[in-house]
């Protein structure tokens, strides 16, 4: 297994589960703390509760009441997140992406080898066994090896080149940090609050350890990531009021920032020879679909059955493709569609965000609206 996130904690434990010796490679030194908060519905939630940790993913959730959009004129609009909840059958939670994570690393059986430090460079199939190649030379031969080493996937590289027509550009830049300030975290509650205009937004909220949370994006016109992250977070984000000008002041050192591009990966096959691709590295969905943990997670959990039971692992590769690519599109399409509302350009596009978000709250139409931000099918809930 290469990469110890969502997706492959999630592959690593299933299979382990079934009877696999799993070793789980990590490029970090450590489990990354790193994050933000995540709405988490959708196939992954319905996966959590068959994998038996939908318990302690409630523990640590939280109970945001209230999405609150503000305007640079200091007007706002209030949504009752309670209703997107109620829009989903009530199978929504709101967690923090390291909580997500942690919870799937406490459930790794104890049969998992977990190596940090260990980033993958390159793959080499062979015909009976595959060998990872790590950046200090050392190299692991297996049965298998599963991709989940993320968006910018060092394994897919190694396997299909560095081919830019896998990764769609979606012409933004996000980012995620924590900082101290009692006061914000009281003044915030169970809130989330977003800044509502033009072509950037930041959200703030409050954690149960006292911090603040910051969750930003951005449209830029070239989207290589900046040298010195933290000065593009405070340049991009000025001027946005009171609260977010103490954020961008507390903002930490770059080490501790999460920031990257917002891009879709499009890989047209998941698998060759005795790699196989899970999570982000084939499937990213970006944060305009919403749903990119939950379908790590359900993604991961279908590749471990198929390779659970009399297949061999190419044949097992292949239906895990068949049904879950055309998934994923769906996603990845309802994400594109959601660009401009989630970060308006025009103040039509503004406009109708606003209005969208007023008929939220309106029983019957706010279903639909729901499934409009969230990309699921009102219809066939
Ligand atoms: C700002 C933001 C908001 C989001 N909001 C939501 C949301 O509301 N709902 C939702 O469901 N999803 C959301 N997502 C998406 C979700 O977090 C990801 O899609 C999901 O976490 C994918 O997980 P992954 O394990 O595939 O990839 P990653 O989380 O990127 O994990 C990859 C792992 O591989 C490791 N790695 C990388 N390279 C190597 C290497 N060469 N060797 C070994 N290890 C390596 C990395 O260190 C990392 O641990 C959001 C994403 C962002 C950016």
């Amino acid at each position: 297994m290469c990469g110890a996130g969502i997706s492959g904690l999630t592959v690593a434990g299933q299979l382990a589960e079934r009877g696999w010796e799993v070793t789980l490679l990590e490029a970090a030194p450590e489990r990354r703390t790193q994050g933000y908060m995540i709405d988490f519905f959708g196939p992954g939630y319905d996966a959590a509760e068959k994998m038996g940790i939908l318990g302690r993913l409630r523990e640590l959730s939280y109970s945001i009441t209230e999405a609150r959009f503000v305007r640079p004129n200091g007007r706002s609009q209030s949504l009752d997140y309670g209703v997107v909840a109620a829009n989903e059958g009530g199978k929504l939670l709101s967690l923090m992406r390291q909580d997500l994570e942690l919870t799937l690393f406490e459930a790794l059986p104890e049969s998992v080898e977990v190596r940090f430090g260990s980033a993958v460079v390159a793959v080499e199939d062979r015909t009976d066994y595959v060998t990872a190649v790590l950046a200090d030379g050392t190299r692991i031969s297996g049965d298998i090896v599963v991709a989940a080493d993320g968006i910018h996937s060092a394994v897919r590289h190694s396997i299909f080149g560095d081919s830019a027509a896998f990764d769609r550009q979606l012409g933004m830049h996000t980012c995620a940090y924590t900082f101290d300030s009692p006061k914000l975290h009281a003044k915030l509650g169970e809130t989330l609050v977003s800044t509502d205009e033009l072509d950037r937004m930041v959200g703030l909220y409050g954690l149960h350890n006292g911090q603040v949370a910051l969750f930003a994006a951005h449209r830029v016109d070239d989207t290589v990531l900046p040298a010195n992250p933290r000065e593009a977070i405070q340049a991009a984000y000025a001027g946005m009021g009171d609260d977010v000008a103490e954020a961008l002041e507390k903002c930490p050192e770059p080490s501790k920032i999460y920031y990257d591009q917002v891009a879709q990966i499009e890989l047209p096959v998941w698998s060759r020879g005795r790699v196989v691709f899970a999570g982000d590295a084939c499937q990213a969905v970006s944060l305009l679909a919403g749903q990119g943990a939950s379908l790590a997670i359900a993604g991961g959990l279908l590749l471990a059955e198929k390779l659970s039971g009399d297949l061999e692992p190419s044949a097992a590769f292949a239906e895990y493709e068949e049904e879950w690519m055309p998934v994923v599109a769906d996603k990845q399409a309802a994400g594109r569609r959601a660009a401009n509302g989630f970060l308006p350009h025009t103040t039509f596009q503004l406009w109708k965000r606003r209005v969208g978000l007023a008929l939220l709250t309106a029983p019957v139409i706010g279903k639909f609206v729901t499934s409009a931000v969230t990309g699921t099918k009102a219809l066939n809930q």
